[in-house]
């Protein structure tokens, strides 16, 4: 039988405005870096982005590079459209990037117009789809001229085969110099994709700070790694599991030190005070509401259904009191 999505699909997670455009994207968005390859079941990555369709999650974030290997799970993504959920295309936001190492040569990385270009055309071939909806320059290049990654994303845009141009990683002032000239282009950037986390605050600092010069260029952001790959969350509270993402080696031991895990344990407890997982608070706490810098959107990995519902009901209590966030602020650090 052909799937068919709930009919209360938009009822579950609330969407926002992109910044000043009008890309609206979900609270809550699916990445498909690490549990999207070919080193996993293809029915159990088909089960979690129905799961995600269903609870309301229409937004799925992809790479060139992700798998592993390197663009399997741009392929992966491909067969899920082909059983699944191509009817519902045109209710699909979905992105790709190129920036990071993707094949031999100085083409397949960085900023260049040619790897940019080349790399959007193969992400489509890919992904079976004539366009995405939203293309990212994946992180800066100090080796190319700003301007030449920002015409390649013009370009992207003019030619039908992206509807918005985004940029990740980027600095509070790189956004600003990257903003001003697509905006001279006629493309103005509409996105934003930083890392943001209780243990990562980068994006709060400086003046002015990059959720404040997204907010100025009126684009939104979408953060990624809320739960920190998963050490903000209970699962290795009591160890670290076989199979965890901590386990498998792809998390950096360094940011998991017995420092970090006291504070882990603190915000757990505060969690639990609010009657949410520690997963749920650490999204909850991403989204909440910073007035006119506030996220437009967290962007989660899941490894399994149970963990994906799990942390989409994070929505359900996104208020903190002044108590919370002080008592969270003191163990939210990076
Ligand atoms: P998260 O911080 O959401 O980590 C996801 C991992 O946390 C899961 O794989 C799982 O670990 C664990 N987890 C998730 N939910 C739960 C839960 N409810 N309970 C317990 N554990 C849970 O984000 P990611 O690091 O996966 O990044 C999300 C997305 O952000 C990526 O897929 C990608 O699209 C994007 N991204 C972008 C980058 C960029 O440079 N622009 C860089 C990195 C990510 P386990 O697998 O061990 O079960």
């Amino acid at each position: 039988i052909p799937y068919q999505p709930s009919p209360n699909r938009y009822d579950e997670i609330p969407f926002r405005h992109c910044g000043d455009t009008g890309l609206q994207l979900p609270a809550i968005a699916l990445g498909l870096w690490h549990n999207f390859g070919d080193d996993r079941p293809f029915q159990t990555q088909r089960d979690i982005a129905r799961k995600a369709f269903d609870l309301g999650v229409f937004h799925f974030d992809l790479a060139n590079n992700y798998g592993p290997p390197a663009g399997s799970a741009e392929e992966n993504f491909s067969r899920i459209l082909t059983k699944d959920l191509a009817p519902f295309r045109h209710e699909l936001i979905l992105s790709t990037k190129a920036g990071w190492n993707m094949w031999d040569g100085p083409y397949g990385f960085g900023g260049s117009r040619k790897y940019l270009l080349t790399s959007l055309d193969e992400s489509l071939q890919r992904l079976g789809t004539d366009h995405v909806d939203i293309f990212y320059h994946h992180r800066p290049d100090p080796d190319t001229p700003v301007e030449e990654s920002m015409l390649a994303l013009h370009q992207a845009v003019t030619s039908g085969k992206a509807l918005y141009a985004g940029i990740s990683s980027y600095s509070a002032e790189a956004t600003k110099e990257a903003a001003a000239i697509m905006r001279d282009l006629g493309t103005p950037l509409a996105i934003h994709q930083p890392s943001y986390s209780m243990l990562n605050r980068w994006i709060e600092e400086g003046k002015p700070s990059l959720l404040e010069a997204a907010a100025e260029e009126g684009m939104g952001v979408i953060g990624f790694s809320a739960m920190a790959q998963g050490i903000l969350t209970d699962k290795y509270l009591n160890g670290v599991p076989e199979g965890s993402r901590l386990a498998s080696g792809k998390v950096n031991e360094d940011f998991f030190t017995e420092e970090t895990l006291d504070h882990v344990r603190a915000l757990n407890d505060i969690a639990e005070g609010r009657g949410q997982t520690l997963a749920q608070m650490a999204v909850a706490w991403v989204l909440r509401d910073q007035g006119k810098v506030s996220l437009t959107t967290a962007l989660i990995g899941a490894s399994s259904v149970e963990q994906l519902e799990d942390t989409v009901k994070s929505v359900k209590n996104l208020d903190f009191t002044d108590e919370e966030l002080s008592a969270i602020d003191e163990h939210a650090v990076n």
